[in-house]
């Protein structure tokens, strides 16, 4: 039997009084969704079945995951990440309880993007130097990730890993630090391919850019062209019409650096940056080492709340309590506020790159978030990734609005013609949007772009780099595959036209045979059975089946060993079966338990 029905709701969650959305932690366990809905769990994993998501009751599901049921159920849900500024981009500094008399400006993060060679380390490097208060630190110079300078008495923050891969990777994370992007382009060589995949990076993440072109101090320098270039990548300088500012620089000389800071300013003045130094504080691992004398060293930079000496911290499954604090000298504090990169010891080990460290009201409190998170981790089936047959799943629950797409095609001619053709499909609900169209392989940029925004990979004619496909793997990217563009536009077109009907096929788990009928005052009838084959779960599908022919299809409500309810049941073991709806059991009735898995 192939069964993709949808089962009618049982139950549904009252809305709430008040217009308040329902705050979910990004990640969950069915279980704990179906008590903040206040419906059963079976009743999630059915509506999640319908969605094509298989779960039982202790996977852990994402926000986004979760948030399908809720949109089902009209609830109206929200992450705690925005609820709590846990995701650093949504930190900013209007969330939670902070209100206009609690915050206060704080500086600009940076980052630096470009080509390789084009001199993004040269120009961090510059940067730092041009600090006359760095200068007088004897120029001893600790790279910690990230650095904190003053220009005209105002301080702004770098973080000192340039390029577009731990730009990405930190967003993937749900890190999204920065604030001001800044593209280096050489201007005696041009906008090139990784310039290319750094605007749409860039772009992808909805943060400002400055473009710097640099090594204007070379004869061959050329700015009037790497203008028209980056025209063509519709990146237009404010000479040309645009809005983007355009900074002329000689990393090597130092010309053009005070109008770059000036014009990080600038941005950093329109979009009004600001956070609560008052509050607890929040910020995000930009780097991590473990130091024989010392134990785990992290750099943190913190976004919103001011971090103190002696502060109980969590970072995802670590806590820990600080010892001391360093700033970007190397000098001891005692306390970092916001955009303030800090070097932290105290943590039990050290973090990943991209967590996010908050301050805890006390020791008990952080070891207690720690346990959880590392709980939530241990269980499995957590899904991030989008792929084609979920966005079909989800178009009809309006989560989805836009099939976000990466193409890399062999050559350009390939790219431009299937971007051209999918974007002519178009629908009233679903767009298709590109955030990147490149030739060449599929690379771990590709990758993570695709995880930080949600998008597919299309990958036209080209292989996959081996360390890009274990990362798809790992973080649910779907990666398409094609070598035939009809082929390519068809399953786009018919994932968006939602023609891609999914057909599920039945895999059996357990086979056990009705011994004797037991009747009880509360749940009716309960079959006591002999498991015959496999294993028998609580909450799966089971078919009831009477010489041969199918009785009814339902769901196991209760599993028990003696007087206990049992999750599960092995083969040669003896339990007791009660079935959702059905009190009529006859002894020798075979129960076939089984999930459902998609085939197409
Ligand atoms: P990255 O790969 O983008 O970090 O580039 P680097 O900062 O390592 O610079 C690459 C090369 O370009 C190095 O040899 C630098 O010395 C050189 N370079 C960087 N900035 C300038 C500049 O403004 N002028 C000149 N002439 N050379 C530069």
């Amino acid at each position: 039997m192939t069964s993709s029905q949808t089962t009618q709701p049982s139950e549904t969650a009252q809305p709430s009084e008040t217009t308040q959305p329902l705050v979910l932690p990004e990640i969950l366990t069915v279980n704990e969704l179906g008590d903040l809905l206040d419906v059963s769990p079976v009743e999630v994993i059915k509506r999640l079945m319908t969605h094509g998501i298989m779960a039982s009751l202790n996977d852990a599901i994402s926000f986004e995951t979760a948030s399908l049921v809720a949109v089902d159920l009209e609830v109206e849900v929200t992450s705690s990440a925005n609820a709590s500024g846990l995701v650093a981009a949504d930190i900013d500094d209007h969330s939670g309880d902070d209100t206009d008399e609690t915050l206060e400006v704080r500086p600009p993060i940076i980052t630096i993007l470009g080509h390789v060679d084009h001199g993004k380390t040269s120009l961090l490097d510059a940067i730092r130097e041009s600090d006359v208060a760095e200068g007088e630190f004897g120029g001893i110079t600790q790279h910690i990730g990230a650095y904190q300078i003053e220009h005209n008495s105002l301080p702004m923050t770098f973080l000192d890993t340039p390029g577009h891969a731990a730009f990405t990777a930190m967003r993937a994370r749900g890190a999204q630090i920065t604030d001001i992007a800044v593209i280096v382009v050489a201007a005696n060589d041009g906008v090139m391919p990784q310039t290319i995949e750094a605007i749409n990076h860039v772009r992808a993440a909805e943060v400002p850019l400055i473009i710097a072109a640099n090594k204007m101090d070379l004869p061959e320098a050329d700015p009037e062209r790497v203008k028209r270039e980056l025209t063509e990548h519709n990146v237009v300088v404010e000479d040309f019409g645009g809005d983007v500012l355009f900074i002329p620089v000689s990393a090597t000389t130092g010309d053009g650096l005070p109008a770059l800071l000036d014009a990080i300013m600038l941005v950093a003045e329109i979009e009004e940056l600001k956070a609560n130094p008052q509050r607890s504080a929040i910020g995000v691992v930009v780097e991590a080492e473990l130091d024989q004398r010392r134990g785990p060293i992290a750099t943190v930079l913190v976004k919103t709340g001011t971090l103190r000496l002696g502060d109980a911290v969590v970072a995802g499954h670590i806590s820990g309590k600080i010892k001391a604090l360093f700033d970007d000298h190397g000098e001891p504090v005692t306390e970092g506020g916001p955009s303030r990169p800090v070097r932290i010891l105290g943590l039990e080990s050290v973090p990943s790159v991209g967590e996010r460290i908050e301050a805890a009201e006390d020791d008990r409190q952080a070891r207690q978030k720690a346990e959880e998170e590392k709980k939530r981790l241990e269980s499995s089936g957590l899904r991030t990734g989008i792929s084609l047959d979920t966005l079909y799943n989800e178009q009809g629950t309006s989560v989805v609005k836009e099939l976000l797409l990466i193409l890399k095609a062999d050559v350009e001619g390939s790219a431009e013609a299937i971007k051209g053709a999918i974007e002519s499909f178009k629908t009233s609900e679903v767009k298709p949007k590109f955030i990147h169209v490149a030739t060449g392989g599929v690379n771990d940029s590709d990758v993570m772009l695709a995880e930080a925004s949600g998008a597919i990979i299309l990958a036209f004619n080209v292989a996959s780099e081996p360390t890009a496909l274990k990362k798809a793997d790992a973080e649910s990217v779907e990666i398409r595959n094609y070598t035939i563009i009809y082929q390519l536009l068809e399953s786009v077109e018919q994932a968006l036209q939602g023609l891609y009907d999914p057909i599920y096929k039945n895999v059996v788990d357990g086979l056990a045979e009705v011994r004797k009928v037991f009747r009880s005052s509360k749940v009716g009838q309960i079959a006591g059975c002999y498991v015959l084959e496999g294993k028998l779960a609580r909450n799966a599908r089971a078919r009831v089946l009477r010489e041969g022919t199918e009785i009814i299809d339902s769901e196991c409500e209760g599993l028990r060993r003696f007087q206990d309810d049992v999750r599960e049941v092995s083969e040669g073991f003896e339990c007791g079966v009660i079935l959702k709806d059905y009190n009529s059991w006859e002894e020798n009735d075979k129960i076939e338990f089984y999930h459902q898995e998609r085939t197409n």
